[in-house]
C-alpha cells in the first residue's frame, strides 16, 4: 500500500534536510526515488534541492504539477518512490498528480510551507494533510523569542501569496510573536510606509524645487 508522507512547517525548520533524509534512506534500502522541485526556485541550484545550510540532492525541475508525472513517466526504471520538495509552489494543482502517483502503487513524500506570510493554510496542504499516512510537522525557533516557530513573516511587502525568499526576506516566528502581511481593501499586500529616515521628500518640497 503505497503512503503519503507529508513534511510541512515554516521556512528555516529543517523541512528540506527531513525531505533529503528521507530519500537517502530509502536509496539506502534500494528503493528507486524520484526527485523533484519546482522549476521557478532557482534559489540555490537549478538541478537540485539544496537546504538553507548548502545539503544538495540532484532533483528534475517540474514547470508545472503536471509535468511530474511526465518526469516520472521519463525515468528509466520506475520509481517506487517520489520526493516533492517546495510543493505549496504548485498550490491546489499538486493534488491529481500526488493521488495518480499513490493510485499506480507509488509512496509520495512532499515538503513545503503549509501557512503563508498572510498567516492562512497553504494549499495544497489544506487537501494533502486529510489524506497523508504520517504528517511531520517541523519546527525551528521564533527569531523574536525563540520559542518553537510556526509561521514565516515576509520583512518586505509582497503582491503574491507565492514567493521565492531567502534568508533576507522572511524570518520565521512562532503564532504568538507573527505579523501577517496586510492586505489592502483590494485585497493586496500594503507596501511599507515610507520612513523619512530613508530619504524620502515629501512632495511639496520636490514641487518647491521643481519650480525654483
Ligand atoms: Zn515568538
Amino acid at each position: 500500500m503505497p503512503t503519503l508522507t507529508v513534511i510541512c512547517g515554516p521556512m528555516f525548520a529543517g523541512k528540506t534536510t527531513e525531505l533529503q533524509h528521507r530519500v537517502q534512506t530509502a536509496r539506502d534500502a534500494g528503493v528507486v526515488v524520484v526527485v523533484v522541485k519546482p522549476e521557478r526556485d532557482t534559489r540555490y541550484a537549478v538541478d537540485a534541492i539544496v537546504t538553507h545550510t548548502g545539503e544538495r540532492i540532484l532533483a528534475r525541475n517540474a514547470r508545472t504539477a503536471a509535468d511530474i508525472i511526465a518526469l516520472v513517466d521519463a525515468e528509466p526504471t520506475p520509481p517506487s518512490l517520489v520526493a516533492i520538495d517546495e510543493v505549496h509552489f504548485f498550490a491546489s494543482d499538486a493534488v491529481v498528480p500526488i493521488k495518480t502517483l499513490l493510485s499506480r502503487g507509488i509512496a509520495v513524500v512532499v515538503a513545503g510551507c503549509d501557512i503563508d506570510h498572510f498567516g492562512e493554510l497553504f494549499a495544497p496542504f489544506d487537501e494533502l494533510i486529510s489524506c497523508a499516512n504520517l504528517v511531520v510537522r517541523k519546527a525551528g525557533l521564533c527569531t523574536r523569542c525563540g520559542a518553537p516557530s510556526t509561521h514565516s513573516e515576509r520583512l518586505v511587502a509582497a503582491v503574491d501569496r507565492i514567493v521565492v525568499g531567502g534568508a533576507n526576506e522572511f524570518i520565521a516566528t512562532c503564532a504568538a510573536c507573527f505579523r501577517p502581511s496586510e492586505r489592502t481593501a483590494a485585497g493586496q499586500p500594503r507596501a511599507p510606509e515610507p520612513r523619512s529616515s530613508e530619504g524620502v521628500a515629501p512632495r511639496d518640497a520636490v514641487e518647491r524645487r521643481a519650480t525654483r
